[in-house]
C-alpha cells in the first residue's frame, strides 16, 4: 500500500485480559479507518502486537495518509479499554511512518528535513519516512505538512532561475536626466544627511526630512485621500503569531531585527550589570545576555500584518466595503546585510503602506484607480521616467492556490514600480530601482485571519509606498537643486528650511 504508519501505544498498566485486547483492536481499527478514509481509499491494519504494556500496530492505506485513523482508534481504545479493563492511553507515537506523494518536477539536488527521516524519490514520485515522529506530532498534522514542504522544495529547484518574474507592463515617457551622480553622495556633501549611529540607517536633517515629508504628503493627498484611504495607527512591534499566519515567519527568518524584553526591572537583579558599565565603560555583553528573554516579537517589517491581526475575526459591514486604511506610523526594519546602498536600500525606512480588503470586483477596481492615481502624482508631479512590471513568480501564484486563468489574468499577484537611476548607468543595462509595489494576494490573509464579509467573497492587498525610494528616485533624475525640480513639486514642498551651517 501508499502508505505505512508504525505506532507504538504505551498503556498505563498491562492490561489483565491481554486475548480481550487483541479481539478489540481488529474491530476498532476497521471503524477508525472506515470514518477517516471512507470511501475516498483503502486501508487495513497490517500488524498488531502486544507486550507488557506496549501495544504495536501498523496501519496501511492507499489515498489518505493513515494518521487521523489512528487517533481515531486511539480515542475508541481509550474508551473501551477504560470502561472493560481500567486501562488507559498513556502516550503514542510513531516509530515509523512512511508516505507516497507525487512531485510536480525532478529532484534536482538532495533535500533537508529538520526531522529524522528517509526520502527517496523515484522519477516524480517521493517515499518519505518519518522516524520517532512525537505524539503532538501526529495529532497537529506534521506528516502533510512535511510532504508539502518536500512538494515546495522540489518545485522551487524546477522553477528558480528558469522562470521570468518580470514582465514589463507600462512604461512611461524617455525623460531627459538633468543628474548623473548618486543622489546619496550628494545629500551627504550637502550635510543633508548623516549616516546613522547603527547599521543601515540615516539621520535626516531638516532639508532631507522636509523633502522625505512632501513625498509623504503627495502619496496622502494625490493618491490615498482622493481615493476614500483614512489612517490608522498600529504598534510597532509584531508579535510571532501574526508572523506566522502570515507566513512572513517562515518566509524571511534572516531579515528581521528581533526584540527581546528584559527579564526583570528590579534594579537589584540588573546591579552587577551596571556596576560592571560604570567601571569599564563598556557593554557587558555576557551579563546582558542573562538579563534579557529570547525574542518574543520582531520590529516591524511591514505594516499590513499587524492591520491583518486588527481585523482579526472580525465581520466586515457591507457598508464598510471595500475597506481602506494606511498606515504612515511604522517604522520599518530589516536586515539587508550586504544588500545595503545609500538612501535606497537601508535597514530602517519610512513607508506608508495602504491595505484594502472587498470583493473581487472591487479590489480590481480600486487596484485600477490606484495606478492611475499614481501615473498622475510620478508623471506630472515628480516627473519621473519609471515602468510598471509583473514580478509574480509562476510557482509563487500556484502554491498560492492561483489557477492558471488567473496566472494569465494576472489578478493576483504583485506589480512592481521603478525608476531609472542614471548614476547607476544605461536604461538598458542598470538596474532600476523598485520605489513601490502593489499587490492583491487573493482570500490568503482574510483566511488566515478569518476576516469575514456579509455575503461573498473577501480578498486583500496592499501596496508599499517606500518614502525613501521615491526620495532617492526623484533626486536622481532631478538633482538636488531645487532650480531644476518640476514646478508642481516645488508647490507641494513649499519653502526648504535653512541648511544649518557646520563649520
Ligand atoms: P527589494 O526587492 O528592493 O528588497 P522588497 O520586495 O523587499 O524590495 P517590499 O517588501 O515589497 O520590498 O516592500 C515594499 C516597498 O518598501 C518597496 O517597494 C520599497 O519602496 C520599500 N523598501 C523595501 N525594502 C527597503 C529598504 N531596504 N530600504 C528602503 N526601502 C525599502
Ligand atoms: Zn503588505
Ligand atoms: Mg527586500
Amino acid at each position: 500500500m501508499e502508505h505505512a504508519l508504525q505506532a507504538e501505544i504505551t498503556l498505563s498498566a498491562a492490561p489483565a485480559d491481554p486475548a480481550a485486547l487483541e479481539r478489540l483492536i481488529p474491530t476498532v481499527a476497521e471503524e477508525s479507518l472506515k470514518r477517516s478514509i471512507g470511501t475516498r481509499g483503502t486501508g487495513k491494519l497490517a500488524h498488531v502486537g502486544l507486550t507488557g504494556d506496549r501495544l504495536r500496530l501498523t496501519l496501511e492505506s492507499d489515498g489518505p495518509r493513515p494518521h487521523q485513523a489512528l487517533l481515531a482508534l486511539i480515542r475508541r481504545l481509550s474508551e473501551e479499554l477504560g470502561r472493560a479493563q481500567k486501562v488507559g492511553v498513556r502516550s503514542f507515537s510513531a516509530p515509523s511512518y512512511r508516505v507516497r506523494f507525487d512531485l510536480e518536477g525532478d529532484l534536482k539536488h538532495p533535500l533537508t528535513l529538520p526531522l529524522p527521516h528517509t526520502l527517496h524519490v523515484e522519477g516524480r514520485v517521493g517515499t518519505l519516512e518519518l522516524r520517532d515522529l512525537p505524539e503532538e506530532g501526529l495529532r497537529d498534522n506534521w506528516m502533510d505538512r512535511a510532504v508539502t514542504l518536500v512538494q515546495e522544495k522540489v518545485r522551487r529547484q524546477n522553477y528558480e532561475g528558469k522562470e521570468q518574474y518580470w514582465d514589463l507592463l507600462t512604461q512611461s515617457p524617455r525623460r531627459e536626466m538633468t543628474f548623473e551622480l548618486d543622489p546619496t553622495e550628494g545629500m551627504i556633501a550637502r550635510q543633508w544627511i548623516r549616516s546613522g549611529p547603527t547599521k543601515g540607517k540615516w539621520f535626516l536633517g531638516p532639508t532631507a526630512a522636509h523633502l522625505m515629508r512632501t513625498m509623504e504628503r503627495i502619496a496622502r493627498t494625490e493618491v490615498l485621500e482622493p481615493l476614500g484611504f483614512t489612517e490608522v495607527v498600529q504598534p510597532h512591534h509584531d508579535s510571532f503569531d501574526i508572523l506566522l499566519k502570515t507566513g512572513h515567519l517562515e518566509g524571511l527568518p534572516g531579515e528581521f531585527y528581533y526584540v527581546t524584553e528584559p527579564r526583570t526591572r528590579d534594579p537589584a537583579a540588573w546591579e552587577t550589570f551596571t556596576d560592571l558599565v560604570k567601571i569599564t565603560r563598556k557593554v557587558p555583553e555576557g551579563e546582558l545576555a542573562k538579563l534579557v528573554s529570547p525574542p518574543s516579537a520582531v520590529s516591524c517589517y511591514a505594516q499590513c500584518p499587524t492591520i491583518y491581526w486588527w481585523l482579526s475575526g472580525r465581520t466586515i459591514a457591507e457598508e464598510s466595503l471595500p475597506l481602506r486604511v494606511f498606515d504612515r506610523s511604522a517604522v520599518s526594519n530589516r536586515y539587508e546585510s550586504g544588500g545595503r546602498h545609500g538612501l535606497e536600500r537601508v535597514d530602517e525606512f519610512h513607508r506608508i503602506e495602504p491595505v484594502y480588503v472587498g470583493t473581487p470586483a472591487q479590489l480590481l477596481e480600486l487596484r485600477t484607480k490606484l495606478l492611475e492615481r499614481y501615473a498622475h502624482v510620478f508623471d506630472t508631479i515628480l516627473e519621473l521616467e519609471w515602468r510598471t512590471a509583473w514580478v509574480t513568480p509562476f510557482y509563487m501564484q500556484q502554491s498560492g492556490g492561483v489557477g492558471v486563468e488567473d496566472a494569465q489574468a494576472r489578478v493576483k499577484g504583485t506589480i512592481d514600480f521603478e525608476a531609472y537611476l542614471p548614476y547607476r548607468g544605461t536604461r538598458e543595462n542598470s538596474e532600476w530601482l523598485e520605489f513601490q509595489n502593489l499587490s492583491i494576494v487573493g482570500d490568503k490573509y482574510t483566511k488566515a485571519f478569518t476576516i469575514r464579509p456579509q455575503k461573498g467573497e473577501l480578498w486583500s492587498g496592499c501596496s508599499g509606498i517606500g518614502l525613501e525610494r521615491w526620495l532617492t528616485a526623484f533626486l536622481a533624475q532631478k538633482g538636488l537643486d531645487p532650480d531644476g525640480w518640476p514646478a508642481k513639486f516645488r508647490e507641494h514642498a513649499g519653502p526648504l528650511p535653512r541648511d544649518i551651517r557646520f563649520l
